[in-house]
């Protein structure tokens, strides 16, 4: 079964059962004062378990673009690292707006999983809130006898609250969930370790794959909890989780999700995929990494030096890295995957179809633009880590790398881990403080602020200048 017929039996299945199928929301948040990135189905349907608006659907379904790689949800490092976290994933989702609840939640992606995707029974587990004494929260003995219908109760696992009770924020709707986990390890590997115990336990070939939320309270100012007049339920499952478990792979990027841009790339460097564990981990990257960058464009964000478009600037540049530094790639190599992408998800996210030149052009000048500094980052970054015994880099070395070379922070740390070393986040804070009080500065007595000085009159401030075009030729005047 392809990706595509997967995430199609997903909506058809939830419309079987009176859902009304929605458009993902875009993944950037214009008017969210709170989140930058869409990081979950719910995002978009918050108003409703708010009270503040009334849904015209009782009950959809959907798959939803996600990022997560800043706030609360911030999976960038395991990236690449592990096969199952990516940077921007699709979550297929069911919501019951005051509508249905536990019942048809846990017997409807039990049929989803068991009848329609033919998953094993016995590879499957599932885990319930265990209750929390000290903020006078019952177990949930309703999931757990619903559940006890169909998981034999040796696979059915308690969850603390930190994995089994979400909370939308400090006050609001709240309540306990049940993750759906699957066992992929081979028979071998099951007969040697008893299953139980490694739900949540790290192994990498038991993983998550759905989280069932069940909003029933409602969090109040002095910390009570008072029940929900309306119960909602609110679903998020993993579709390239859900595509590695039914296509029988042992990492998501072994999936059709993501072959098609990892042989992409394969055809523009002498290396292949399967050689080793650091080239690896390089193709991952920039199969996941291209994925965000190009949908973020298509929602209306442009890599910039601020906010959300700094966030998409971050990821573009520790792709360049991954293919300059390990597949031993010097020129522009992502805006080749755009048009692969634009293909693959035209039925689904057309939005990336309609733009794919616009798309291309701007990660070509971006990765263009970053290549031109990488090197002698790099360089620079070697020499600092030749030429100590303290295996951490100062505060002002990674600021210059960022302020000259254009190197995020965390590019620089990433590098740093990679030599074992560390970086200095204080006195690099103290640093970039000293740039914005210093350039503060330079307003204040600068009313021109941008002028074109002829050569030796002028100085280089940093890197930022010259990554969007139209600023290239402009230095700013150092009084
Ligand atoms: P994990 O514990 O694996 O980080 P999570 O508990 O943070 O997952 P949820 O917030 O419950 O995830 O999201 C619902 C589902 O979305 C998960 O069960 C998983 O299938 C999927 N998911 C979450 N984060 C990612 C990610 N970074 N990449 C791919 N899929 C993800
Ligand atoms: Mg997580
Ligand atoms: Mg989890
Ligand atoms: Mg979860």
């Amino acid at each position: 079964m392809t990706a595509a017929e997967i995430r199609k039996q997903f909506l058809d299945f939830f419309a079987s059962k009176g859902h009304t199928i929605v458009p993902s929301a875009p993944i950037v948040l214009k008017n969210d004062p709170t989140l930058i990135f869409t990081n979950a189905g719910m995002n978009q349907f918050k108003d409703y378990f708010l009270g503040n608006k009334v849904p015209a659907h009782k009950r959809v379904a959907d798959t939803q673009k996600c990022l997560r790689v800043s706030g609360k949800h911030n999976d960038l490092e395991e990236v690449g690292i592990d096969t199952y976290h990516h940077t921007m994933f699709e979550m297929l989702g069911n919501w019951s707006f005051g509508d249905y609840f536990k019942k048809e939640a846990i017997e409807w992606s039990w049929e989803l999983l068991t009848a329609v995707y033919k998953i094993p029974v016995d590879r499957i587990y599932v885990t319930v809130f265990e209750g929390d004494a000290s903020e006078n929260l019952a177990k949930d003995q309703e999931a757990y006898e619903l559940w006890k219908q169909f998981v034999a109760e040796d696979r059915i696992l308690m969850g603390n609250k930190k994995d089994n009770f979400w909370e939308m924020g400090d006050t609001g709707p709240c309540g306990p969930c049940s993750e759906i986990h699957v066992d992929c390890r081979t028979d071998a590997e099951r007969a040697a370790v008893p299953g139980a115990s490694l739900v949540n336990a790290d192994h990498p070939q038991v993983i998550e794959i759905w989280n069932n939320v069940f909003m029933q309270f409602n969090r109040l100012k002095d910390r009570s909890l008072e029940s929900l007049p309306a119960k909602h339920v609110d679903t998020g499952m993993g579709l390239e989780r859900l595509v590695r478990v039914l296509q029988g792979k042992q990492s998501n990027y072994d999936t059709d999700l993501f072959q098609l841009t990892i042989r992409a790339t394969e055809k523009y460097c002498t290396k292949k995929y399967g050689q080793s564990e650091k080239t690896d981990i390089a193709f991952r990257v920039i199969s996941d990494h291209i994925r965000a960058i190009c949908f973020t464009i298509a929602d209306g964000q442009l890599p910039s030096n601020t906010g959300a478009g700094y966030v998409i600037r971050r990821i573009l540049r520790r792709a360049v890295r991954y293919y300059f530094s390990f597949l031993d790639v010097q020129k522009p190599l992502l805006h080749e995957l755009v048009p692969v992408l634009a293909d693959q998800f035209k039925d689904v996210f057309p939005e990336l179809q309609q733009q794919v030149d616009f798309v291309k052009k701007i990660v070509f000048e971006e990765e263009n633009s970053f290549l031109r500094t990488l090197e002698s980052g790099i360089r620079r970054m070697d020499e600092v880590m030749g030429n100590t015994t303290s295996k951490v880099i100062d505060g002002k070395t990674a600021f210059e790398l960022y302020d000259t070379f254009g190197f995020p922070y965390d590019l620089t740390t990433l590098i740093a881990s990679e030599n074992g070393f560390t970086v200095d986040k204080k006195s690099y804070d103290v640093a970039l403080q000293e740039q914005k009080d210093r350039s503060r500065a330079a307003t204040a007595l600068d009313l021109d602020d941008w002028v074109v000085l002829e050569e030796g009159n002028t100085k280089f401030i940093g890197y930022e200048q010259l990554t969007s075009p139209a600023t290239v030729q402009k230095y700013r005047k150092i009084k």
